[in-house]
């Protein structure tokens, strides 16, 4: 039966978007109802934004334990990227090179593609079967005309973990910059830039329970940033464009809440997820996990389906008012089998039969009791129609 317009789903696609939580809508309504001046203005009713503006970069900062000043608001979790990245070729012209990983999003990795045609050269690092990183092939690759290297903190399709620290410490004893996407981190895990060491950070507010189209880039202080949206001169001449007021006030609670129940990703929602998978795992014949089961994000689970196509099984548990995914937003959908999976080394059949979990604070046990009740009988049917 489909969804009624009213009713609210049963969702683990939390890597996708997030809801709005309420104590984020809350803080952001007078924004849009009474005080909806300009900031820039000179009078007083647009002025009187600038202080919860600096407030909400101040909890922005300290959920990744950086400083206010070191926080520039961007549209989102893409534009900080692309920024980063244009950044550090704009302020080191000589430098042509840039390394990403092949598993980075597309945000990442298309803008990787664009840069190559434009004559900039891009090298985009393998992972193992488990998705991780060999890091001595990343410090061979660095070359004396790399400007810079971005690997992402979590991955948005398996969940798995880069480990930060270490490739910082590499970037910082080469001379180059790190860029870290880490969209999917907060709320999840502990982010603290100054014990990373990280150059550049990315981070998205819809993937925290804040709204979408708001973003933030952390540049470090002391490293050079040249602007990517060139106008006014908002966010200290780094970023043009009005704030969105009132989105980067439902990002900075949404940074405040994610803080505050940041042990609740580690133990319920990583307990609810474990509960799903091993479950599927034991109950289900012809699964298997993608991606490290130890180092990844404790709300996360891709799992692959043998002999069947992701989308069947998504259409099947839309009907049951069930939303997973089969990948990134950007690629589900579509057709496409993950890169993130051929990078992995899964063949075409088993990346497309993949199918993404990834739970969030509104998840209820009994949700993932249901989603277990339901998901036998779908892959059996989808396996005899196949047969
Ligand atoms: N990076 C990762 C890892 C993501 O998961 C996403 C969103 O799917 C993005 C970047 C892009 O963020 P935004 O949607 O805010 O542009």
């Amino acid at each position: 039966m489909p969804m009624q317009p009213d009713q609210q789903p049963i969702y683990f696609d939390n890597n996708a978007t997030t809801r709005v939580a309420p104590g984020v809508l809350e803080a952001m309504l007078p924004f849009l109802r009474e005080q909806w001046g300009n900031p820039s203005s000179i009078y007083g009713f647009g002025r009187q934004l600038t202080k919860p503006l600096e407030l909400a970069r101040e909890k922005v900062a300290a959920l990744i334990n950086a400083e206010p000043r070191e926080i520039i608001f961007t549209s989102g979790g893409t534009e900080s990227i692309n920024s980063a990245l244009q950044s550090a070729l704009q302020t080191r012209p000589q430098k042509t090179h840039l390394i990403a990983t092949a598993v980075e999003h597309s945000a990442t990795i298309k803008f990787c593609a664009h840069l190559k045609t434009v004559g900039l050269d891009v090298t985009l690092l393998p992972v193992d079967a488990e998705g991780g990183l060999d890091l001595r092939l990343l410090e061979r690759s660095i070359r004396p005309e790399t400007a810079m290297v971005s690997a992402m903190l979590a991955n948005n399709e398996t969940g798995v973990l880069f480990p930060i620290e270490e490739i910082a410490a590499i970037c910082r004893n080469k001379n180059v910059l790190f860029h870290t996407d880490a969209v999917q981190a907060p709320g999840k895990l502990q982010i603290d830039v100054r014990e990373s060491g990280v150059d550049f950070l990315s981070l998205s507010a819809h993937k925290l329970y804040g709204p979408k189209g708001i973003g933030a880039l952390y540049v470090k202080r002391g490293v050079k940033y040249h602007p990517y949206i060139i106008g006014g001169g908002q966010e200290q001449g780094r970023r043009g464009g009005t704030e969105n007021v009132a989105g980067i006030v439902g990002f900075g609670r949404a940074a405040e809440l994610a803080m505050a129940h940041l042990g609740e990703a580690d133990t319920r929602i990583r307990a609810l997820r474990d509960k799903l998978e091993t479950v599927i795992l034991s109950s289900v014949p012809g699964v298997t996990r993608n991606g490290s089961k130890e180092a990844r994000l404790p709300n996360t689970s891709n799992l692959s389906f043998e002999g069947i196509e992701a989308e069947g099984i998504l259409l099947l548990l839309d009907e049951q008012g069930i939303c997973a995914s089969s990948g990134s937003a950007c690629t589900s959908g579509s057709l496409d089998p993950s890169h993130v999976l051929l990078a992995m080394g899964c063949d075409v059949s088993r990346a497309r039969a993949s199918i993404r979990f990834s739970l969030g604070s509104y998840n209820t046990e009994h949700e993932v009791d249901f989603v277990l009740k339901q998901l036998p009988s779908i892959i059996e049917k989808l396996r005899s129609r196949s047969h």
